[in-house]
């Protein structure tokens, strides 16, 4: 049972809320790709998971890093698995009725084998990339992905318990994803229509609001060009809403102060 708080009022509105299961600190160098004189300068970053409640269904949008991962990631402070977070938050693991993810980086997909329940959604191009040959063999991207959330992606589209999408999609009234690539071979955004108006969920096509709002992407894509168009992308798709979420900006809650009664790690936004 969803908590009232997270419930829209209304049919075909949704309601967002952000699971924020941890933080790390940074410099600016590491998050954007051209030269930068504040390279030193400190950017820290955290870390999402987006609950999204609709009034037949409840979306989980990625599943954040598994605790395994975090207690071997250098510097980063865990508040937790998401999936137990939201459990405190209310929100059961079995409550989650489809889990959309954005693309398959580790800390995007470390809980998925922790939603029962789950129907799952990928774009096929992320899916192909991180099963394929290519993959593989660059070496450099090997720690950016666990092997065995992404078999756990494949069996499960395998098995029809997720859909392998080959671009835009509407998932339900009010929910839809969008292909843009760019960060990584087939990074989707998520659009939903919230009672404030549409809210994209960017995640990592933007990490920060800076990345698409100065037009400086950060180092870690997969081709340049369609970064850039995802910003166009969002920017559009987000128009005459709230905004977007980006994937790793702790002053996402300065521009989404939090909804009265809402505190914690799930926090509501929209
Ligand atoms: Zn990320």
């Amino acid at each position: 049972m969803i908590p009232a708080a997270l419930r829209p009022r209304a049919v075909g509105t949704w309601t967002v809320s952000l699971v924020h299961y941890a933080d790390r600190d940074g410099v600016r160098g590491q998050h954007f790709a051209d030269h930068d004189e504040h390279a030193g300068e400190p950017h820290p970053t955290a870390y999402f998971c987006w609950l999204l409640v609709g009034a037949a269904e409840v979306v989980l949008v990625d599943a954040g890093i598994s605790p395994g991962r975090a207690a071997a990631a250098p510097g980063l402070r865990y508040r937790g698995s998401p999936v137990a977070l939201l459990a405190d938050a209310g929100v059961g693991a079995d409550d989650v009725d489809r889990c959309v993810l954005t693309h398959l980086h580790y800390d995007h997909t470390g809980c998925v084998r922790e939603l029962p329940r789950a129907r799952l959604v990928v774009q096929r191009a992320e899916l192909d990339y991180w099963t394929g040959p290519v993959a593989q063999r660059i070496r450099r991207e090997h720690w950016l992905r666990t092997p065995a959330d992404v078999e756990h992606v494949a069996r499960a589209v395998a098995a029809g318990r997720g859909t392998a999408l080959d671009g835009d999609a509407d998932l339900a009234a009010g929910l839809s994803v969008h292909l843009v690539g760019g960060h990584t071979a087939g990074t989707q955004v998520v659009r939903v229509v919230t009672a404030a108006g549409p809210l994209v969920v960017a995640s990592d096509a933007s990490h920060f609001y800076e990345n698409l709002e100065a037009d400086r992407p950060g180092p870690l894509l997969h081709t340049t060009g369609l970064v850039h168009a995802a910003y166009d992308r969002v920017r559009e798709l987000s128009a005459g809403g709230p905004g977007f979420l980006p994937g790793h900006d702790p002053g996402v809650l300065h521009r989404f102060p939090a909804l009265p009664g809402s505190a914690g790690a799930v926090v509501r936004v929209a």
